[in-house]
């Protein structure tokens, strides 16, 4: 089968998962599960977003969990901007925290493909975000920030439907053309199959790779049970670079029941078994998800956490 050996995962569990859970979480839990994170091999981290406290109190603490966290340099830190208002802060605080390392690297800037959904979600029409982006990616590749940008609903909207392949390359060119480095490409309410995933990303790839200024990133929710096989379809397209949430938790704000992005204790748990590369330590991930059990009180849904890893009695 044609897969990679090797991928690369963004644990997007501190951002997309925190501020999806009703409660907030005390900002010392949330230091020590990036920690375990961290101690898993994760190269690449989302930890927090700098959206305006009032909007998402569950991440009002991102100075607190910036400056608390533990992580060493060869590791990604990467912070979520709503917009230049974000972009102030998360630079303030950054010159403000720097110790032996920068407290973040990167950051994720996003929009959606559909207009309803770019409306529901940021109040603005897609051309208004883009124009957003343009200022917000400048300014942070000038303060040296790497940059990624995702674009939600790429595969599906529940306000439109269908989203068609030629927007989403269009705004992937565009944000390329103002910055980006990265595109993540988000299932943002769990809507895409496997056969449209892989026609969009063969499309995209032979469409952007020329371009040659990006990575391609996919983001793909559980929602509907099909996010692995989606995952498959993506690998076979030749995709390396995903995002992943521990413990399955996170979503989307709008509309209501857009839950869980893929977990990433399953994901890796598949790539493994696959002879897939990731640097990962499994059981330490499935030591993360079970804490983060423990802190929210309740049980998350990945499946490998229940079942546990896969066990060949030694005989691989
Ligand atoms: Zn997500």
């Amino acid at each position: 089968m044609n897969i990679p050996d090797t991928v690369e995962i963004r644990e997007v569990g501190p951002r997309d998962g925190f501020q999806n859970e009703p409660e907030t979480i005390p900002t010392e839990r949330k230091i020590e599960l990036i920690d375990m994170l961290v101690r898993t091999g994760l190269r690449r981290l989302e930890v927090t977003s700098f959206v305006r406290p009032d909007v998402i109190p569950q991440l009002a603490d991102a100075a607190e969990v910036l400056a608390g966290i533990n992580v060493p340099g060869e590791v990604s830190v990467s912070v979520l901007i709503p917009n230049e208002r974000g972009l102030e802060r998360a630079l303030e605080l950054r010159d403000r925290i720097a110790r032996t390392r920068p407290a973040f690297d990167e950051i994720n800037v996003f929009l959606s493909a559909s207009e309803t959904h770019n409306r529901k979600n940021v109040n603005r029409s897609i051309a208004e975000s883009l124009a957003g982006l343009e200022v917000v990616l400048g300014r942070a590749r000038e303060a040296g920030l790497r940059c990624e940008a995702v674009i939600s609903t790429s595969f599906g909207c529940p306000y439109e439907g269908r989203v068609p392949p030629a927007r989403v390359l269009e705004i992937a060119k565009r944000l390329c053309d103002v910055g980006a480095q990265e595109i993540g490409f988000g299932d943002t309410t769990g809507m895409a199959n496997p056969v449209q995933v892989g026609e969009l990303f063969a499309m995209l790839r032979s469409e952007l790779d020329e371009l040659g200024c990006m990575q391609l990133t996919a983001h793909f929710h559980n929602t509907r049970g099909q996010g692995l096989a989606n995952v498959l379809a993506a690998l076979q397209a030749g995709v390396t670079s995903f995002e992943s949430s521990f413990g399955e938790l996170g979503g989307c704000p709008v509309p209501p029941g857009a839950t869980g992005n893929i977990a990433t204790e399953d994901f890796v748990s598949m790539l493994h078994e696959m002879g897939i590369t990731t640097g990962i330590d499994l059981d330490a991930l499935l030591a993360c998800a079970r804490r983060a059990q423990e802190v929210l009180g309740r049980p998350l849904g990945s499946h490998t956490l229940v079942a546990g890893p896969v066990d060949w009695h030694g005989e691989r």
